[in-house]
């Protein structure tokens, strides 16, 4: 099956009780049973749902892996990958990274003792400098968030593999439908389906997808004994979303590529950062790992500060102000203060993201009505 057949088929079955095209939501926590351990398969929705399997055999079928997991949201599943790990062990992570996976990782992880390593992967050679006979987990985030660098899965794959370490990649940025890290040696994928995935923002979930028997045997067992699940509700939506990702993401891609030339030329702005550009330092990396260059474009305009960034982002009509990407409208953010506000000023400067930047994430709107609003916006 290819992609766009397995955005809609993959891993389904028609309903077996009415033949429901669509997975009915089981909204039940519980399961009857004809003697205690005769059951149909679930016994506990925390365990096992039928909706929320629908969707995990998706997740599986998309990233062209074998297990899928949903989550409560991103946030969970990496904490649940984390659980993979004990006291002692150390982890090399992107230094680039969404906001809130630095804090679980520095303000909760750290203290039970896993030590993390944050540092740049545009050059994969550096990573090897950094393993331990303690480094137990790589974790990667391409492209990253809101700098747009791209990393080399294949070449960080290379050294993983070499050393007998765990690759797990956030892919929420890409989706599959732009690239696939299991194909490129990763281990374990991890969404937040929040975005991309749900693509409507209306709901707040997690995945992971793996290959390997054994890892997904652990990860199962961490996700119910820890319980960070999604209801059979969002596991609906998100099923819904994943339907239309294809499309959904072909013209995300689009939208981004026009908005990116525009920026470009545009008088007033310093740099814009999107991984299309071909003076992009990783370009040809993001040419032979992915598909297309998404929707994600972050820029600066010159001579701009704090006030004048928040003052172009109030200025916009049709992106809405907020928190959070992938959904089908165009959102534009302020990483310093919001998404990445939980990392500190001095770090988050070294990486790039300074006050003046402006991140969006560009919907599936008529493309004209988003640059004539960037061009007010600007002036
Ligand atoms: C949003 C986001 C997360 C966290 O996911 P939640 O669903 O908000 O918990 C992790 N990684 C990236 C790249 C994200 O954009």
């Amino acid at each position: 099956m290819k992609f766009n057949t397995k955005t809609i088929h993959g891993g389904q079955e028609h309903d077996p009780a009415y033949g429901a095209v669509m997975p009915p939501i089981y909204q039940t926590s519980t399961y009857a049973q004809s003697t205690p351990g005769g059951h149909k398969g679930f016994e506990y929705s925390r365990t096992h749902n039928p909706t929320r399997k629908a969707l995990e055999n998706a997740f599986a079928s998309i990233e062209n892996g074998k297990y899928g997991l949903a989550f409560g949201s991103g946030l969970a599943a990496i904490d649940a990958v984390i659980k993979l790990l004990k006291p002692g062990d150390e982890v090399i992570s992107t230094n680039d990274l969404y906001g809130g996976t630095y804090r679980l990782f520095t303000k909760i992880f750290e203290d039970f003792g896993i030590k993390f390593h944050f540092i740049g992967m545009e050059n994969a050679d550096k990573v090897a400098t950094f393993i331990t006979k303690n480094t137990k987990l790589i974790w990667v985030e391409t492209p990253t968030n809101p700098m747009m660098n791209i990393i080399d899965i294949k070449a960080i794959a290379e050294i993983s593999k070499k050393n007998n370490i765990l690759l797990a990649v956030d892919n929420t940025f890409a989706t599959p439908y732009l690239q696939r890290p299991l194909d490129l040696g990763a281990d374990i994928v991890m969404h937040s389906a929040t975005k991309y995935i749900g693509g409507h923002s209306d709901l707040v979930m997690g995945a992971l997808i793996v290959k390997d028997e054994k890892i997904a045997e652990r990860l199962y067992f961490i996700q119910n004994a820890s319980g960070a699940v999604c209801g059979p509700q969002d596991s609906f939506l998100a099923l819904r979303g994943i339907k239309t990702l294809h499309v959904r993401m072909q013209r995300h891609c689009e939208n981004g590529k026009a908005i990116a030339m525009y920026l470009k030329t545009h008088p007033k702005i310093e740099k814009v950062y999107w991984p299309g550009f071909e003076e992009h330092p990783n370009h040809q990396i993001a040419k032979s790992q992915m598909d297309d260059f998404g929707g994600m474009i972050s820029f600066i305009t010159k001579g701009s500060d704090y006030n004048s960034a928040i003052k172009i982002i109030e200025n916009l009509k049709i992106f809405t102000l907020a928190e959070s990407l992938g959904g089908v409208e165009s959102l534009a953010g302020h990483p310093a203060s919001m998404t990445h506000a939980s990392i500190p000023k001095e770090e988050r400067e070294k990486t790039g993201v300074v006050d003046a930047l402006i991140r969006l994430s560009v919907g599936i709107e008529d493309v004209d009505d988003l640059i004539a609003d960037l061009k007010q916006a600007i002036g």
